[in-house]
């Protein structure tokens, strides 16, 4: 008879594709999957109901997987470092599998649920799964750890990426063993269910309709439809808001939906099959983002400090105003700047908001409304389907330039942004129906009239652009004489 295998999940909500979970189905037919519904994460205030929902969906989809390949999929509600011990020592398991995360409070729960199974005589054994490469595997002539992001993608590019690894055969249906009856009572007793809670009974409310739909499929086909049409126009299309450009695959590799080696597999077989240079380039952009993905992962990993404050020095103690009122106008998309508020009313909205929409209102926070952009991470966080400490760390730092890139500083001018990358409109009267009969070149340059602003129940601009921006730039420069 085998041994019993419990595989953690946590970021690889799925069967196929999964470095550690086909590791343990090598060693073993009995593998029953376990997913700790940790408090410690869902209580933090920095938590979406979007993400939350998007998770339950994913977790559905690989209960159902694992009942069909003839095992469970068990859920733990309390600290894994005392309920993963607890269940693997009832029903007497001999090893528990997970694969490796990047972010601090991870690394150290990590190490107690270690401890906590060493103790009970039960074996660990941990994968890089959720990274082509895994941080050792990258780095500079020195042997230490890229800040910068191009020599990274030098290194990183050149590298050979692994196959996407086999977990189930396909064939059979009953490919795995679970837990028998009297097991699963024995897991049961020790508060281990197989009743999924909804995102609501855990206290988070979504009741907007999910623009990703959860789970493996809906990764794949995604990533398909992708792979089929706006990948090959990918560098032009993917900065205009109003077009659907870009993978929308962010939530699926947050939650491991989907593997990376798959997605990666698949820009190589688009690649292969690519008839102009022209095409190449497209699909090598798009392999430069899940390069940016990986960048700010081995960053997190390496420099957990990243997550506590300011990278570069002359942020440290820099004097932001923190505004309020300016705070609570950029929260609800009535700063009176259409193409912010537009951002802002999709990601209340929806839980989602473009990439160059992120960059647009991450530098009018910092830059126009001079407010700490940990503020604006941790609005993101409590708001975006796909909230992920790393690249949403990375795209904040990078946006206040407090960050590790070297360009010291970046102010987008929301007028010109939107006549560059909405020049119809089209995205902003989306979001900001009040402005949708506004002349295309007003709604643009945001040059509406405040007697029009009045009539249509559209606030005045909250701040000056050009004076801010001035403002900041001496604040900037004082600082660094400061310091
Ligand atoms: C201020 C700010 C905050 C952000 N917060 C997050 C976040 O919380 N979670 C998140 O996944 N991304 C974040 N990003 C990065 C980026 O905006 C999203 O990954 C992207 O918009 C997701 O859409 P997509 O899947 O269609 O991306 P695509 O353009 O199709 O890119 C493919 C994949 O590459 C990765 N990727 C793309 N751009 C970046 C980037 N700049 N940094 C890191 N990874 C990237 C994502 O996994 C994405 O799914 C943030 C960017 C900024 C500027």
């Amino acid at each position: 008879m085998s041994d019993l295998i419990l595989f953690w999940h946590r970021s690889d909500l799925r069967i196929s594709d999964n470095i550690g979970l086909a590791a343990a189905r090598q060693q073993s037919a009995k593998v029953v999957g376990i997913f700790c519904l940790d408090r410690a994460i869902l209580d933090r205030d920095d938590v979406a109901p979007a993400r939350v929902t998007y998770m339950i969906g994913c977790l559905h989809d690989l209960q159902q997987r694992y009942r069909e390949a003839g095992s469970q999929l068990l859920v733990i509600q309390d600290e894994p470092s005392r309920g993963i011990p607890k269940l693997a020592t009832a029903i007497d398991a001999k090893a528990v599998f997970w694969n490796w995360d990047v972010e601090p409070y991870s690394k150290q729960r990590d190490r107690a649920v270690t401890n906590a199974l060493q103790q009970a005589g039960i074996r660990v054994e941990n994968f890089w799964d959720r990274l082509l490469h895994s941080p050792d595997e990258i780095r500079s002539g020195t042997g230490q750890p890229y800040t910068v992001y191009t020599p990274f993608w030098k290194n990183w590019s050149a590298k050979p990426k692994a196959e996407p690894v086999e977990t189930l055969p396909i064939t059979n249906v009953e490919q795995m063993t679970g837990l028998t009856l009297e097991e699963q009572e024995k897991a049961i007793r020790c508060g281990a269910i197989q009743l999924l809670p909804t995102a609501q009974s855990l206290g988070f409310v979504w009741e907007n309709p999910l623009v990703i739909e959860p789970g493996e499929d809906a990764a794949r086909e995604k990533l398909e439809e992708f792979g089929d049409r706006a990948i090959y126009a990918y560098q032009e299309q993917r900065n205009f808001p109003a077009v659907n450009g870009t993978s929308q695959l962010s939530a699926a590799l947050k939650f491991g939906a989907i593997g990376i080696r798959t997605v990666w597999q698949a820009t190589q077989t688009v690649m292969d099959n690519c008839r102009s240079e022209e095409m190449r380039a497209n699909i090598r952009t798009w392999q430069q983002e899940l390069a940016w993905r990986e960048f700010y992962q081995h960053a997190m990993y390496n420099f957990p400090e990243l997550a506590e404050g300011p990278y570069r020095e002359t942020f440290k103690n820099f004097p932001w105003e923190d505004g309020e009122q300016l705070f609570q106008a950029w929260c609800e998309g009535q700063t009176g700047y259409p193409i912010v508020d537009a951002a802002m009313r999709q990601v209340n909205q929806t839980g989602w908001m473009h990439n160059r929409c992120r960059m647009i209102v991450a530098s009018f926070l910092t830059k126009d409304l001079i407010i700490n952009w940990q503020r604006g991470e941790k609005y993101f966080m409590q708001k975006l389907i796909d909230g992920d400490l790393s690249a949403n760390n990375g795209g904040w730092q990078w946006s206040a330039s407090s960050g590790m890139d070297p360009k010291p500083l970046r102010i987008f001018n929301p007028a010109s942004q939107a006549q560059k990358f909405d020049p119809e409109g089209e995205y902003i009267r989306r979001w900001v129906p009040e402005l949708r009969r506004v002349d295309t070149k007003m709604l643009l340059t945001g040059n509406i009239s405040p007697l029009e602003r009045k009539i249509l129940g559209y606030p005045e601009p909250i701040v000056d652009h050009n004076q801010q921006q001035r403002k900041f730039k001496e604040l900037y420069k004082q600082q660094k004489t400061d310091n």
